[in-house]
């Protein structure tokens, strides 16, 4: 080995899911939003002076804060704004997770996480999920140097009751709390408003799912002010400037168009619903789902052979092959119409195996 070998930060990294591109593929596998950013995103993109861009961005980011602020009833002080909800919580990690005792989250969970523990040497421990893939809260009552899980927890889409997660908050008060709400909006309860009860508690959320808008990297955390001032410590500490000025301005017009919002996650709410009631049918058994997911494994087909039957028809799902997932799928929710070939599609290859 060379001697600079030595001194180089090795990591194994985080797996994105594919992102092939065929004309007629049914993309059910990373949890993209299947319609369209808000209207507004259009506009604002073809409305962009594109002589601007000679100069740097606002790097307070004080316009989408301000937007993310006023729609959830917040101060200004208490949102803070990153490249996707990855980069928050990247941020958060290198700023909240210091101390030498472990981190905690759940064994199957979002696999970002023991990478970002890994990339800076924050020792972790990952109790494990009951045998239908609930997190147990008493898991978390013991000491530890942070506490990080997402609600719904990924890729499971089941989701902790409020009140659980204030227990979980309240028991740690010597350590912070993240709670990542990337799939929130599809249907499960925020504990947004807990933030100003508890100065340990910090409520992640992301414009990737729940508004369109993956391709853009639009992140922010929710929490009290001198949380937030640590954050703003250490990004200005880092880059100063992680958003450009299309994802300013486009993501004002996001948080701006609220029944747009409303109207495309009561659609995906309505279509998972659909989706649930005729892979029951189908032989699926999976735990309730809050999420734009649904976790499934199929009562004799094995995961392995239906990932691959799927792909061949160019549908594309996510398989977690290691550990206890190893039997379960996780599908994305697209539109209706999409589902329905889904379903078709699975209805024909179970019927003629
Ligand atoms: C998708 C996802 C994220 C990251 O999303 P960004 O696109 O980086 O905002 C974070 N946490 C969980 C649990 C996710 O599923």
């Amino acid at each position: 080995m060379k001697t600079w070998e030595e001194n180089i930060r090795k990591v194994v990294p985080y797996t994105p899911g594919e992102q092939p591109n065929q004309p007629d593929m049914i993309k059910l596998n990373t949890n993209e939003n299947p319609y369209p950013p808000a209207p507004g995103v259009e506009k604002v993109l073809h409305e962009m002076d594109v002589d601007t861009l000679r100069l740097y961005p606002d790097p307070t980011a004080g316009n989408l804060v301000r937007a993310i602020a006023a729609y959830y009833h917040l101060e200004e002080n208490q949102v803070f704004v990153g490249v996707g909800s990855d980069d928050v919580l990247a941020m958060c990690f290198l700023t909240f997770f210091n101390g030498k005792k472990p981190i905690l989250f759940p064994d199957i969970t979002y696999s970002f996480y023991d990478v970002w523990a890994d990339l800076f040497r924050i020792p972790y421990e990952r109790p494990m999920l009951d045998e239908n893939f609930h997190i147990r809260k008493e898991d978390y009552f013991q000491e530890n140097g942070g506490v990080i899980f997402p609600n719904p927890n990924a890729p499971t889409g089941v989701e902790m009751p409020l009140a659980d997660i204030e227990e979980i908050v309240r028991n740690n008060q010597d350590s912070i709390v993240i709670v990542d709400e990337a799939y929130v909006d599809f249907g499960a309860v925020s504990a947004l408003p807990l933030i100003k009860k508890y100065e340990n508690l910090l409520v992640v959320q992301t414009f990737s799912k729940s508004r369109s808008m993956a391709g853009m990297r639009i992140g922010f955390v929710c929490g009290n002010p001198v949380l937030i001032k640590y954050l703003n410590d250490v990004k200005y500490s880092f880059n100063s400037y992680t958003m450009d000025r299309t994802a300013l301005a486009a993501g004002v017009a996001a948080v701006e168009d609220a029944a747009y919002f409303r109207e495309t996650c009561r659609k995906i709410i309505d279509t998972r619903e659909w989706t649930k009631t005729e892979l029951k049918k189908l032989g699926f058994s999976f735990e309730d789902s809050m999420s734009n997911f649904i976790f499934a494994a199929h009562e004799t087909c094995p995961a392995a052979e239906l990932f691959q039957a799927l792909r061949e028809q160019h549908i594309y799902v996510r398989y977690f092959p290691k550990g206890r997932t190893f039997n379960h799928l996780r599908i994305t929710i697209g539109t209706r119409e999409e589902m329905e070939t889904f379903v078709a599609f699975l209805k024909k290859y179970l019927s003629d195996r």
